[in-house]
Protein backbone atom coordinates (compact mmCIF):
# COMPACT_ATOMS: atom_id res chain seq x y z
CA UNK A 1 0.00 0.00 0.00
CA UNK A 2 1.18 3.81 -0.67
CA UNK A 3 0.11 5.29 2.71
CA UNK A 4 3.01 8.07 3.19
CA UNK A 5 1.39 10.14 -0.28
CA UNK A 6 -1.80 10.18 1.44
CA UNK A 7 -1.31 13.07 3.69
CA UNK A 8 0.10 15.04 0.78
CA UNK A 9 -3.20 14.58 -1.39
CA UNK A 10 -5.51 15.28 1.69
CA UNK A 11 -3.88 18.37 1.82
CA UNK A 12 -3.91 19.45 -1.95
CA UNK A 13 -8.16 19.38 -0.70
CA UNK A 14 -7.99 21.26 1.79
CA UNK A 15 -7.88 24.62 0.51
CA UNK A 16 -11.32 23.82 -1.77
CA UNK A 17 -12.50 22.63 1.54
CA UNK A 18 -12.10 26.48 3.09
CA UNK A 19 -9.64 25.02 5.75
CA UNK A 20 -5.73 25.42 6.60
CA UNK A 21 -5.57 22.64 8.99
CA UNK A 22 -7.75 19.61 9.38
CA UNK A 23 -8.61 18.07 12.49
CA UNK A 24 -9.32 14.22 11.49
CA UNK A 25 -10.63 12.53 14.47
CA UNK A 26 -12.78 9.61 12.74
CA UNK A 27 -10.30 6.34 13.48
CA UNK A 28 -10.84 4.25 10.08
CA UNK A 29 -9.79 7.72 8.25
CA UNK A 30 -6.70 8.04 10.97
CA UNK A 31 -5.76 4.45 9.95
CA UNK A 32 -5.92 5.37 6.23
CA UNK A 33 -3.74 8.23 6.35
CA UNK A 34 -1.08 7.10 8.72
CA UNK A 35 -1.32 3.12 8.97
CA UNK A 36 -2.21 3.19 13.06
CA UNK A 37 -4.58 1.10 13.86
CA UNK A 38 -5.00 1.81 17.41
CA UNK A 39 -8.76 2.60 19.09
CA UNK A 40 -8.31 6.79 20.27
CA UNK A 41 -6.19 8.94 18.27
CA UNK A 42 -6.75 12.73 16.60
CA UNK A 43 -4.94 13.34 13.53
CA UNK A 44 -4.01 17.07 12.92
CA UNK A 45 -3.01 17.39 9.28
CA UNK A 46 -1.14 20.73 9.22
CA UNK A 47 0.40 22.78 5.78
CA UNK A 48 3.64 21.19 6.30
CA UNK A 49 3.37 18.41 8.63
CA UNK A 50 0.99 16.19 11.05
CA UNK A 51 0.76 15.39 14.15
CA UNK A 52 -0.37 12.11 15.73
CA UNK A 53 -2.33 12.11 19.12
CA UNK A 54 -3.25 9.53 21.28
CA UNK A 55 -2.85 8.01 24.61
CA UNK A 56 -0.25 6.37 26.62
CA UNK A 57 -1.26 2.81 25.89
CA UNK A 58 -0.60 3.43 22.25
CA UNK A 59 2.50 5.28 22.66
CA UNK A 60 4.57 1.72 20.97
CA UNK A 61 1.88 0.53 18.53
CA UNK A 62 1.84 3.80 17.35
CA UNK A 63 5.45 4.66 16.56
CA UNK A 64 5.65 0.74 15.48
CA UNK A 65 2.79 1.74 12.62
CA UNK A 66 3.71 4.59 11.53
CA UNK A 67 6.89 3.16 10.86
CA UNK A 68 6.13 0.46 8.83
CA UNK A 69 4.37 2.47 6.27
CA UNK A 70 7.21 5.17 6.24
CA UNK A 71 4.56 7.99 7.23
CA UNK A 72 6.32 11.01 8.51
CA UNK A 73 3.83 12.32 11.41
CA UNK A 74 5.07 13.69 14.39
CA UNK A 75 3.51 11.63 17.46
CA UNK A 76 2.69 13.37 20.62
CA UNK A 77 1.10 10.28 23.59
CA UNK A 78 -0.60 11.99 26.21
CA UNK A 79 -1.41 10.32 29.10
CA UNK A 80 -4.43 12.14 30.21
CA UNK A 81 -7.18 13.92 27.94
CA UNK A 82 -5.98 17.33 29.20
CA UNK A 83 -2.76 16.75 28.36
CA UNK A 84 -3.64 15.78 24.90
CA UNK A 85 -5.98 18.94 24.97
CA UNK A 86 -3.14 21.19 25.82
CA UNK A 87 -1.25 20.07 22.72
CA UNK A 88 -4.32 20.37 20.40
CA UNK A 89 -4.32 23.96 21.63
CA UNK A 90 -0.81 24.78 20.91
CA UNK A 91 -0.67 22.91 18.08
CA UNK A 92 -3.72 24.97 16.22
CA UNK A 93 -2.92 28.06 18.05
CA UNK A 94 -3.03 30.95 15.18
CA UNK A 95 -4.43 28.78 12.93
CA UNK A 96 -7.28 30.68 11.28
CA UNK A 97 -9.80 27.99 9.63
CA UNK A 98 -9.55 24.49 11.82
CA UNK A 99 -12.04 21.79 9.43
CA UNK A 100 -13.68 19.61 11.68
CA UNK A 101 -15.15 16.05 10.01
CA UNK A 102 -19.05 16.87 10.48
CA UNK A 103 -19.99 13.33 9.69
CA UNK A 104 -17.81 11.79 12.93
CA UNK A 105 -17.17 14.58 15.63
CA UNK A 106 -19.98 14.64 18.39
CA UNK A 107 -21.55 17.42 19.91
CA UNK A 108 -19.30 17.43 22.95
CA UNK A 109 -16.18 17.00 20.76
CA UNK A 110 -17.01 20.11 18.72
CA UNK A 111 -17.40 21.87 22.28
CA UNK A 112 -14.29 20.89 23.44
CA UNK A 113 -12.72 22.00 19.76
CA UNK A 114 -14.58 25.30 19.91
CA UNK A 115 -12.98 26.44 23.24
CA UNK A 116 -9.33 24.99 21.68
CA UNK A 117 -9.31 27.02 18.78
CA UNK A 118 -8.62 30.49 18.24
CA UNK A 119 -9.56 30.78 14.85
CA UNK A 120 -12.82 29.68 13.17
CA UNK A 121 -13.91 25.56 13.23
CA UNK A 122 -15.18 24.73 9.84
CA UNK A 123 -17.17 21.82 9.12
CA UNK A 124 -15.65 19.33 6.51
CA UNK A 125 -17.63 16.63 4.49
CA UNK A 126 -16.60 13.34 3.02
CA UNK A 127 -12.54 14.85 2.49
CA UNK A 128 -11.11 11.63 3.38
CA UNK A 129 -13.63 9.18 2.23
CA UNK A 130 -13.25 10.59 -1.62
CA UNK A 131 -9.72 9.83 -1.47
CA UNK A 132 -10.88 6.41 0.33
CA UNK A 133 -12.94 5.60 -2.58
CA UNK A 134 -10.10 4.33 -5.09
CA UNK A 135 -8.12 1.93 -3.86
CA UNK A 136 -4.28 1.44 -4.67
CA UNK A 137 -3.14 -2.23 -5.54
CA UNK A 138 -2.52 -3.20 -2.04
CA UNK A 139 -5.43 -2.20 -0.64
CA UNK A 140 -7.45 -4.17 -3.97
CA UNK A 141 -5.08 -7.34 -2.91
CA UNK A 142 -6.29 -7.58 1.06
CA UNK A 143 -10.13 -6.95 -0.24
CA UNK A 144 -9.20 -9.78 -2.84
CA UNK A 145 -7.58 -11.50 -0.19
CA UNK A 146 -10.65 -11.26 2.23
CA UNK A 147 -12.86 -12.12 -0.46
CA UNK A 148 -10.84 -15.67 -1.82
CA UNK A 149 -11.39 -16.12 2.15
CA UNK A 150 -15.01 -16.17 2.12
CA UNK A 151 -15.20 -18.00 -1.78
CA UNK A 152 -13.03 -20.80 0.15
CA UNK A 153 -15.78 -20.61 3.44
CA UNK A 154 -18.77 -20.73 1.91
CA UNK A 155 -17.89 -24.07 -0.55
CA UNK A 156 -16.41 -25.78 2.74
CA UNK A 157 -19.50 -25.29 4.51
CA UNK A 158 -21.97 -25.91 2.01
CA UNK A 159 -22.89 -29.52 1.82
CA UNK A 160 -23.44 -29.18 5.71
CA UNK A 161 -26.89 -27.24 4.73
CA UNK A 162 -28.38 -30.69 3.65
CA UNK A 163 -27.83 -31.41 7.04
CA UNK A 164 -30.34 -29.17 8.44
CA UNK A 165 -28.45 -26.67 10.72
CA UNK A 166 -30.44 -24.11 12.42
CA UNK A 167 -29.65 -20.63 10.65
CA UNK A 168 -27.61 -19.66 13.84
CA UNK A 169 -25.38 -22.97 13.65
CA UNK A 170 -24.97 -22.65 9.76
CA UNK A 171 -23.57 -19.01 10.68
CA UNK A 172 -21.29 -19.99 13.28
CA UNK A 173 -19.87 -22.51 11.10
CA UNK A 174 -19.22 -20.07 8.13
CA UNK A 175 -17.48 -17.86 10.35
CA UNK A 176 -15.13 -20.52 12.20
CA UNK A 177 -14.35 -21.61 8.33
CA UNK A 178 -13.23 -17.82 7.27
CA UNK A 179 -10.99 -17.37 10.76
CA UNK A 180 -9.60 -20.72 10.14
CA UNK A 181 -8.40 -19.64 6.47
CA UNK A 182 -6.74 -16.62 7.79
CA UNK A 183 -9.52 -13.67 8.25
CA UNK A 184 -8.73 -11.57 11.32
CA UNK A 185 -12.48 -11.45 12.20
CA UNK A 186 -15.61 -11.11 10.08
CA UNK A 187 -16.67 -8.27 8.41
CA UNK A 188 -19.75 -7.36 9.22
CA UNK A 189 -22.79 -9.69 11.12
CA UNK A 190 -23.75 -12.95 9.14
CA UNK A 191 -27.20 -13.12 7.62
CA UNK A 192 -28.23 -16.42 6.89
CA UNK A 193 -32.07 -15.96 6.22
CA UNK A 194 -33.89 -18.98 4.95
CA UNK A 195 -37.48 -20.28 3.92
CA UNK A 196 -39.82 -17.21 4.94
CA UNK A 197 -37.40 -15.18 6.44
CA UNK A 198 -35.43 -14.43 3.58
CA UNK A 199 -38.00 -11.75 2.55
CA UNK A 200 -36.14 -9.85 5.12
CA UNK A 201 -33.09 -8.54 3.91
CA UNK A 202 -31.19 -8.16 7.14
CA UNK A 203 -32.75 -10.90 8.68
CA UNK A 204 -30.27 -12.00 12.15
CA UNK A 205 -29.84 -15.93 11.72
CA UNK A 206 -32.77 -17.43 14.28
CA UNK A 207 -33.16 -20.91 15.39
CA UNK A 208 -35.23 -21.90 12.35
CA UNK A 209 -33.84 -25.36 11.03
CA UNK A 210 -33.14 -24.94 7.12
CA UNK A 211 -35.48 -27.27 5.13
CA UNK A 212 -34.84 -29.20 1.47
CA UNK A 213 -36.68 -26.63 -0.60
CA UNK A 214 -36.26 -23.49 1.53
CA UNK A 215 -34.14 -20.41 -0.67
CA UNK A 216 -31.32 -19.34 2.01
CA UNK A 217 -30.21 -15.93 2.02
CA UNK A 218 -26.53 -15.80 2.81
CA UNK A 219 -24.32 -12.71 3.02
CA UNK A 220 -21.33 -12.69 4.77
CA UNK A 221 -17.50 -11.48 4.78
CA UNK A 222 -13.76 -11.74 5.62
CA UNK A 223 -11.88 -9.18 7.17
CA UNK A 224 -7.97 -9.13 6.95
CA UNK A 225 -6.00 -6.23 7.67
CA UNK A 226 -9.08 -3.57 7.91
CA UNK A 227 -10.35 -4.50 4.81
CA UNK A 228 -13.77 -6.02 4.38
CA UNK A 229 -15.33 -8.25 2.04
CA UNK A 230 -18.88 -8.63 0.81
CA UNK A 231 -20.97 -11.10 -0.74
CA UNK A 232 -24.07 -12.76 -0.97
CA UNK A 233 -25.57 -16.14 -2.29
CA UNK A 234 -28.87 -17.47 -2.30
CA UNK A 235 -28.79 -21.36 -2.20
CA UNK A 236 -31.29 -23.62 -3.22
CA UNK A 237 -30.98 -26.46 -0.34
CA UNK A 238 -31.94 -29.83 -2.31
CA UNK A 239 -30.95 -27.78 -5.51
CA UNK A 240 -32.80 -25.79 -7.78
CA UNK A 241 -35.07 -28.89 -8.54
CA UNK A 242 -36.98 -28.60 -4.96
CA UNK A 243 -38.40 -25.15 -5.27
CA UNK A 244 -41.40 -23.96 -6.13
CA UNK A 245 -41.75 -22.27 -9.47
CA UNK A 246 -42.51 -18.74 -8.05
CA UNK A 247 -39.05 -19.44 -6.14
CA UNK A 248 -37.38 -20.51 -9.04
CA UNK A 249 -38.48 -16.96 -11.16
CA UNK A 250 -37.21 -15.20 -8.17
CA UNK A 251 -33.63 -17.20 -8.45
CA UNK A 252 -33.19 -16.60 -12.21
CA UNK A 253 -34.56 -12.97 -12.64
CA UNK A 254 -32.52 -11.88 -9.60
CA UNK A 255 -29.15 -14.01 -10.99
CA UNK A 256 -29.44 -12.10 -14.06
CA UNK A 257 -30.54 -8.51 -12.59
CA UNK A 258 -27.14 -9.03 -11.13
CA UNK A 259 -25.64 -9.97 -14.27
CA UNK A 260 -26.74 -6.83 -15.96
CA UNK A 261 -25.67 -4.84 -13.15
CA UNK A 262 -22.18 -6.02 -13.17
CA UNK A 263 -21.86 -5.47 -17.09
CA UNK A 264 -22.40 -1.79 -16.48
CA UNK A 265 -19.91 -1.24 -14.26
CA UNK A 266 -16.96 0.29 -16.05
CA UNK A 267 -14.65 3.37 -15.57
CA UNK A 268 -16.03 6.53 -16.75
CA UNK A 269 -19.91 4.85 -16.54
CA UNK A 270 -22.68 6.84 -14.54
CA UNK A 271 -23.06 5.39 -11.10
CA UNK A 272 -26.50 5.29 -11.24
CA UNK A 273 -26.42 3.31 -14.37
CA UNK A 274 -25.35 0.17 -12.78
CA UNK A 275 -28.71 0.75 -10.46
CA UNK A 276 -30.81 1.46 -13.78
CA UNK A 277 -29.28 -1.91 -14.79
CA UNK A 278 -30.26 -3.88 -12.04
CA UNK A 279 -33.85 -2.45 -11.37
CA UNK A 280 -34.57 -2.76 -15.59
CA UNK A 281 -34.68 -7.01 -15.74
CA UNK A 282 -36.47 -6.99 -12.30
CA UNK A 283 -38.93 -4.21 -13.13
CA UNK A 284 -39.87 -6.38 -16.45
CA UNK A 285 -40.37 -9.52 -14.44
CA UNK A 286 -43.02 -7.46 -12.33
CA UNK A 287 -41.21 -7.06 -9.42
CA UNK A 288 -40.08 -4.12 -9.23
CA UNK A 289 -41.80 -3.16 -5.64
CA UNK A 290 -40.09 -6.18 -4.11
CA UNK A 291 -36.14 -4.52 -4.69
CA UNK A 292 -36.27 -2.75 -1.49
CA UNK A 293 -32.86 -1.18 -1.20
CA UNK A 294 -30.35 0.01 -2.92
CA UNK A 295 -27.87 -1.24 -5.42
CA UNK A 296 -24.65 -1.81 -4.43
CA UNK A 297 -21.83 0.19 -2.08
CA UNK A 298 -18.27 1.02 -1.84
CA UNK A 299 -15.96 -1.88 0.18
CA UNK A 300 -12.55 -0.95 2.04
CA UNK A 301 -11.82 0.21 5.38
CA UNK A 302 -15.40 -0.18 5.84
CA UNK A 303 -17.95 -2.38 4.77
CA UNK A 304 -20.13 0.38 3.83
CA UNK A 305 -18.20 3.38 2.26
CA UNK A 306 -17.95 5.65 -1.19
CA UNK A 307 -19.31 5.45 -3.79
CA UNK A 308 -23.10 4.58 -3.19
CA UNK A 309 -24.49 2.77 -5.90
CA UNK A 310 -27.78 3.98 -6.20
CA UNK A 311 -30.21 5.78 -8.53
CA UNK A 312 -29.80 9.12 -6.90
CA UNK A 313 -25.94 9.13 -7.69
CA UNK A 314 -24.31 12.02 -9.92
CA UNK A 315 -21.01 10.43 -9.63
CA UNK A 316 -19.32 7.99 -12.45
CA UNK A 317 -17.85 5.35 -11.71
CA UNK A 318 -13.36 5.76 -11.53
CA UNK A 319 -11.07 2.85 -11.69
CA UNK A 320 -9.77 1.82 -8.75
CA UNK A 321 -13.25 1.50 -7.10
CA UNK A 322 -14.09 -1.04 -5.17
CA UNK A 323 -18.07 -1.31 -5.33
CA UNK A 324 -20.71 -4.08 -4.35
CA UNK A 325 -23.43 -4.97 -6.86
CA UNK A 326 -26.37 -6.78 -5.09
CA UNK A 327 -30.02 -6.73 -6.14
CA UNK A 328 -32.80 -8.43 -4.22
CA UNK A 329 -36.50 -9.46 -4.48
CA UNK A 330 -38.06 -9.87 -0.81
CA UNK A 331 -41.44 -11.23 -1.09
CA UNK A 332 -43.37 -11.73 2.37
CA UNK A 333 -44.84 -15.58 2.56
CA UNK A 334 -42.27 -16.77 -0.66
CA UNK A 335 -39.23 -15.61 1.19
CA UNK A 336 -35.81 -13.85 -0.55
CA UNK A 337 -33.26 -13.78 -3.40
CA UNK A 338 -30.21 -11.25 -3.26
CA UNK A 339 -27.10 -11.83 -5.05
CA UNK A 340 -23.86 -10.03 -4.55
CA UNK A 341 -20.66 -9.72 -5.71
CA UNK A 342 -17.68 -7.45 -5.26
CA UNK A 343 -15.72 -5.95 -8.34
CA UNK A 344 -12.95 -3.72 -8.65
CA UNK A 345 -13.95 -1.31 -11.42
CA UNK A 346 -11.09 -1.37 -14.39
CA UNK A 347 -10.99 0.95 -17.31
CA UNK A 348 -12.98 -0.96 -19.80
CA UNK A 349 -15.17 -3.01 -17.54
CA UNK A 350 -14.58 -4.56 -14.09
CA UNK A 351 -13.16 -7.78 -12.39
CA UNK A 352 -15.19 -9.59 -9.97
CA UNK A 353 -13.00 -10.23 -6.46
CA UNK A 354 -15.90 -12.71 -4.74
CA UNK A 355 -16.12 -15.46 -7.41
CA UNK A 356 -18.28 -18.56 -5.37
CA UNK A 357 -20.56 -20.14 -8.19
CA UNK A 358 -23.89 -19.11 -8.30
CA UNK A 359 -26.76 -21.64 -8.74
ZN1 LIG B 1 -23.52 -8.13 1.65
ZN1 LIG C 1 -23.21 -5.24 0.49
Amino acid sequence: MEVAGRLDRLRAALGAAGCDVLVVAHLTNVRYLTGFSGSAATLLVLPDGAVLVTDGRYEEQAADELAAVGVEAELFVGRTLAAQTDELRTRLAGVARVGLEADHVTWAEQRRFADVVTGDLVPTEHLVEELRAVKDPGEVARIEAACAIADEALAAVLPQLDAGPTETAFAAVLEAEMRARGADDISFDTIVASGPNGSRPHHQPSSRRIEPGDLVVIDFGALVEGYHSDMTRTVPVGGVGALDGTQRRMLEVVTAAQAAGVAAVAAGLPVAGVDAACRAVIDEAGWGDAFVHGTGHGVGLDIHEAPGVNGTSAASLVAGQVVTVEPGVYLPGHGGVRVEDTVVVTPDGCRPLTCAPKP
